[in-house]
């Protein structure tokens, strides 16, 4: 059961909290170099627990999408960096459906969404799904793109180790794309989307790659809202951005999109 399911709790946070609770002053320290490479590619990312926080302040008060009405479908990378938020959203809404794969790239078609909104609590008879969508990306402490401190590990790693694989393949001098794999399905599909996005073409870095992947996950997802939902019987709320891991086990997002689809009717939301 969520750990808070009752407006009054959220309503006694006060009228305007929002922006004292989650403005910069409420950033953790943070080395100078790493935070300026956040401020300067992510402007606006904010620690892990307050995006979500603030998420579920704003749809749960704003717009009627609570724990008891609404399916929570979580998609990040499998990499173990990135749990923590997926639980952090199952601890204040609910048991999520999984939308997880390589990148936090959607690889499951739509039947695992039509799976999704069958599962789904209905408001009137209309299902009810908040999507949250998360690429990633390693910084380290002097804002080293893509390293980041794994537990039992003596040097520093990357991450996403999947953008990374895509990366080194595409930096293989006159070899051709590897053909797509169904042994290594995840990975061939993310690396569909994003050549045709032309983000593999030479000068792709690790950060260029990770925005471009957030923005190739975001339109396969809504792809598959739109072959697996209907928007006169089905309400949502999608969610999406890239996780930033710091030193220290600092956990950032920076949001990306964020919108609700209610009666047919987008309306963009404060994520
Ligand atoms: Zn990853």
């Amino acid at each position: 059961m969520p750990k808070f399911s009752s407006e009054p709790r959220l309503g006694a946070w006060g009228a305007k909290p929002r922006e004292r609770r989650f403005g910069r002053h409420a950033m953790p320290q943070l080395p100078p170099a790493f935070d300026e490479i956040v401020r300067t590619h992510f402007p606006g990312a904010l620690p892990e627990s307050a995006f979500v926080r603030r998420c579920a302040l704003t749809l749960i008060q704003d717009h009627g999408f609570t724990p008891q009405n609404t399916l929570p479908c979580v998609g990040v990378c499998r990499d173990q960096l990135c749990r923590p938020l997926s639980d952090r959203i199952r601890e204040l809404w609910s048991d999520p459906f999984d939308l997880s794969a390589l990148g936090g790239f959607p690889t499951l078609g739509r039947t695992g969404l039509a799976a999704a909104r069958a599962n789904a609590p209905r408001v009137g008879g209309r299902a009810r799904l908040a999507f949250f969508l998360l690429s990633h990306l390693g910084l380290g402490p002097e804002g080293e793109i893509g390293l980041v401190e794994r537990r039992g590990l003596a040097e520093p790693s990357l991450a996403c180790g999947a953008l990374v694989a895509l990366l080194r393949e595409r930096s293989a001098a006159g070899r051709p794309p590897p053909p797509e794999d169904w042994g290594d399905s995840e990975l061939s599909l993310l690396r569909r989307h994003l050549a045709r996005a032309g983000a593999l073409e030479p000068g792709a870095d690790l950060l260029r790659l990770t925005k471009a992947a957030h923005r190739a996950g975001l339109a396969a997802l809504e792809a598959l809202i739109g072959e697996a939902l209907d928007e006169r019987r089905d309400d949502f709320a999608v969610v999406a951005g890239v996780q930033i891991h710091g030193p220290g086990s600092s956990g950032l997002v920076w949001p990306g999109a964020s919108y609700i689809v209610v009666g047919g009717r987008r309306a963009e939301i404060w994520c």
